[in-house]
């Protein structure tokens, strides 16, 4: 819908406005009001191009988008019934929970074997462990390709799925080789479209899924969701979206936390929305009460950093990591919240 910025084109103005639209295929409209005609572009007005030729006009006020601009992760697409199922849960109708290490040691294994299997008992359908890590400082640990092993290993000890992040494609290769199920793009490369692309191509055609994390500099839930139809436009529309905290951080926060956009993303995308309180909040004693608000938020599932000994671990672990019994009383507290939430759907 084209608004011009007086009360009506003069007919140069048509010619040139039409003579733009029909370059893309679409044609124009005039809506005749008693002060002021508006024009409709009839047609599919989601060329970028288009609409930034017309927004560059000097007599043109704003262009207003009827068509959403996702084809797929919109609430309204076909994919909308899209259901994307991992540890045995189905998003959408049983709490998802994905717990694990931040960072994985490879130098002392043990901990993450013992915490695979402690989230597990805990209640968690996912294990994480960060085996390459987007550090701020560069001579602080960047993790190590041994650590895919140990992750793998730990797996299949408890029979949990697992997610790591991929930040090349190098990383991507080697964990989509070793079977990994489910990728994360981490905050700092939720606005890397490479990368997007990269992974997007890399996992159509597969079962993978891909834990998109909100980046710390995203503004619009536009921006959040064009990232996600990157990937999915290549194929495998398995993406979830997890809020995880922007900038600029809440005072005594590591970020801000942004648990309270879930009912905004869910009336525009059919995605599913895991939270992850762990980098929102960014300290251990937060966690569990930025879980819960998220389930009540509506969130369909949680991401958090767990360690059997925070204080023996390595990258976030040591002030974020919840101990395994903390992790078990937030799960049992956040099912409760999500039976009241949905008392029909529970599971
Ligand atoms: C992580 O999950 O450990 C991580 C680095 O997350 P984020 O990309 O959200 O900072
Ligand atoms: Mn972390």
């Amino acid at each position: 819908m084209i608004l011009p910025k007086g009360p009506r084109l003069n007919p140069e103005q048509v010619r040139e406005i039409t003579g733009i639209v029909e370059s893309f295929g679409c044609h124009i409209q005039p809506i005749v009001g008693a002060v002021r005609t508006i024009y409709a572009i009839v047609g599919d007005e989601r060329d970028e191009l288009m609409i930034n030729r017309l927004e560059g006009l000097s007599y043109i006020e704003r262009i207003d988008r009827i068509q959403s601009p996702f084809k797929l992760m919109d609430i309204r697409s076909d994919l909308a019934t899209h259901k994307i199922t991992i540890g045995g849960v189905t998003l959408g109708r049983k709490l998802l929970v994905i717990a694990g290490q931040c960072t994985i040691d490879p130098k002392n294994p043990g901990y993450f074997y013992e915490t695979a299997q402690a989230v597990k008992e805990a209640g968690a359908h996912v294990l994480r462990g960060g085996v390459w890590k987007p550090r701020t400082n560069p001579y602080a640990f960047q993790g190590d390709d041994k650590s895919l092993d140990i992750l793998m290993e730990a797996s299949r000890r408890t029979g949990l799925p697992v997610d790591t992040e991929v930040m090349d494609e190098g990383q991507l290769k080697l964990a989509l080789d070793a079977g990994v199920p489910m990728l994360q793009v981490g905050a700092r490369n939720a606005l890397n479209y490479s990368l997007l692309r990269q992974i997007g191509g890399a996992v159509a055609g597969r079962k993978t899924i891909v834990l998109l994390k909100r980046s710390l500099h995203m503004g619009t839930l536009h921006e959040f969701i064009s990232a996600a139809e990157y990937i999915a436009n290549f194929g495998n529309p398995n993406v979830i979206l997890c809020p995880r905290g922007t900038a600029p951080a809440l005072d005594g926060y590591r970020n801000h936390p942004d648990e309270s956009i879930v009912p905004l993303l869910k009336e525009r995308t059919w995605a599913p929305v895991v939270i992850d309180p762990s980098h929102s909040v960014g300290k251990a004693a937060y966690v569990p009460a930025c879980a819960l608000a998220a389930v009540a938020y509506g969130a369909d599932g949680l991401c958090i950093e767990a360690h059997v000994q925070p204080s023996k671990g390595i990258g976030d672990d040591p002030k974020q990591a919840v101990t395994p019994a903390v992790l078990a009383e937030t799960i049992r507290l956040a099912r409760e919240i999500w039976t009241l939430r949905r008392p029909a759907k529970s599971g």
